[in-house]
């Protein structure tokens, strides 16, 4: 049976609408409800409040198609776009939410009976794993459900237990792989080659039963619950028997619009997977009000903006042509999102604003870069260099580190954060204003967001907020 992303959307809401869960809407991925957070990057951030207990609803059960963002922040992402068939930095996580009504076993019941009854994935190609002390869930699975138990492993802390930050909700979880065969490199979850695209982690199943405290402490929530989430795109990748994400319809109209804008015809280069990637986050993150800037969100929007330009010219883009994508992402995921419809002018204003400047130091930064690595002694790009092509030509430093990356080359980050704090404080000394917050981000200002990557570009921003 194959079935496009959004039958499968259809399908996923459905079902669940079918046993009594109210089908919400997708929240921003800007969060309304929690400051420490910078972005949506799960289906059950909007229902943080209704976990606590101190955000009531008409109902007790949900199910979404959340849109997510791991650019930044907790979870990051950003580095594996290009190079994993399964990490997007936007993503739809579809999931079914329990707020205190049905738990464990009922939840594993409805992933498996909608994955292999629904869905008729092949019982055989599922395998599952369950935190290292849930017995409970362990036997759920091999007993009530039948998998065999050498396809149920268990999985320490890691992994298997789900928290949304230091505190909050948290608890055990249980995930569910797909094997895509063994013509893909990787072993099975909880081996060493786990991080291959063989055993393709599909849906986590998170029990939530704590509420962690500041000082570590686990407090029972009021009522147990349940949050699920499932990649649409990984499960879209195996509906359509194809072994990566770039691969299905969705991807395919992006990658296919993008090789025909920038005149390309190698369609399976790395470059227009990123791009295709990168052009769902950021028009997105415009939708949703971010705009690119130098500091918090509209930085992170920044620098995927100006990726996805330097992948464009690595493909031997003559113009711009990043915001031309707009129309295509529009057609694709419209119908589910109107805001982005609506929004499209805007959006592309945007992009193609913020394409025209970066275009104008791009070509001169990389030549630069290659000069400098020409010289190079070892294989580390040094903190000053690193700094010139942020500071002079707009070069977020993760760009950089992506260039280092493909000439298996890395970034001095701590000399470039360095010279950042040089470069702050003179400014400091020449004036008495303050930097320009965000002011979104200000509205906590204990907020540390010890979340951050500690990737140089984002050390900033860090400092930024911390004081
Ligand atoms: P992985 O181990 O593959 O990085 P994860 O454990 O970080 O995934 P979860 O936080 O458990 O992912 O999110 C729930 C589901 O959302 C995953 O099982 C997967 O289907 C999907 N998902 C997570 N991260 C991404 C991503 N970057 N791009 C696309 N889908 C994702
Ligand atoms: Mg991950
Ligand atoms: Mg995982
Ligand atoms: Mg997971």
């Amino acid at each position: 049976m194959s079935m496009n992303s959004a039958q499968i959307r259809d399908a996923f809401l459905n079902y669940f609408a079918e046993r009594g869960h109210e089908k919400v809407p997708s929240a921003s991925m800007i969060p309304g409800n929690d400051p420490t957070l910078l972005f949506t990057n799960a289906g059950m951030v909007p229902f943080k409040d209704v976990f606590l207990g101190t955000d009531k609803r008409r109902y007790d059960k949900a199910t979404s198609a959340q849109r997510c963002l791991r650019a930044g922040g907790k979870h990051n992402d950003l580095e594996n776009v290009g190079y994993t068939a399964r990490h997007h930095t936007f993503f739809e996580m579809m999931g079914n939410f329990s707020f205190g009504d049905y738990f464990k076993k009922q939840a594993i019941q409805y992933a498996w009976d909608f994955l292999t009854k629904e869905l008729k994935l092949p019982a055989e190609k599922l395998w599952v794993t369950v935190f290292t002390e849930d017995d409970e869930a362990y036997d759920i699975w091999a007993k009530d459900i039948g998998v065999p138990e050498d396809r149920i492993s268990r999985i320490g802390e890691k992994d298997n237990f789900w928290s949304m930050g230091d505190t909050g909700p948290c608890g055990p979880c249980s995930e569910v792989f797909y094997d895509h065969g063994e013509e893909v490199w990787g072993g099975p979850p909880g081996t060493p080659e786990e991080d291959g695209d063989r055993y393709i982690e599909i849906w986590n199943l998170v029990f939530m039963q704590y509420n962690r405290q500041a000082d570590g402490t686990l407090e029972p929530l009021p009522d147990p619950s349940i949050d699920t989430g499932m990649g649409l795109e990984r499960i879209s990748a195996i509906m359509q028997n194809v072994h990566s994400n770039y691969e299905i319809d969705l991807f395919q109209a992006l990658i296919k619009a993008a090789a025909e804008i920038i005149g390309t015809d190698d369609l399976d280069n790395k470059s227009l997977r990123v791009i295709a990637d990168h052009i769902r986050s950021c028009s997105f993150l415009i939708t949703d009000g971010v705009m690119p800037s130098n500091e918090g969100r509209g930085y992170v929007l920044r620098r995927i903006i100006r990726r996805a330009v330097r992948h464009g010219h690595l493909l031997g883009a003559k113009d711009t042509f990043f915001f031309r994508l707009v129309d295509e992402l529009a057609r694709q995921m419209g119908e589910a999102y109107p805001e982005l419809e609506q929004k499209k002018q805007i959006i592309k204003d945007a992009l193609e604003r913020e394409e025209q400047q970066f275009a104008r130091t791009l070509e001169r930064g990389l030549a630069i870069l290659s000069d400098e690595i020409a010289e190079l002694k070892g294989n580390v790009i040094p903190g000053d260099v690193v700094f010139k092509l942020y500071d002079t030509y707009g070069f977020p430093v993760d760009l950089t580190a992506d260039i280092a990356r493909e000439q298996e080359l890395t970034v001095d980050e701590q000399g470039f954060e360095q010279a950042m704090s040089e470069q702050r404080q003179r400014a400091q000394q020449a004036s008495q204003f303050g930097m320009d917050y965000n002011q979104q981000l200000k509205s906590d200002n204990k907020t540390a967001f010890t979340g951050y990557d500690n990737v140089a570009g984002q050390a900033k921003v860090v400092e930024l907020f911390k004081d």
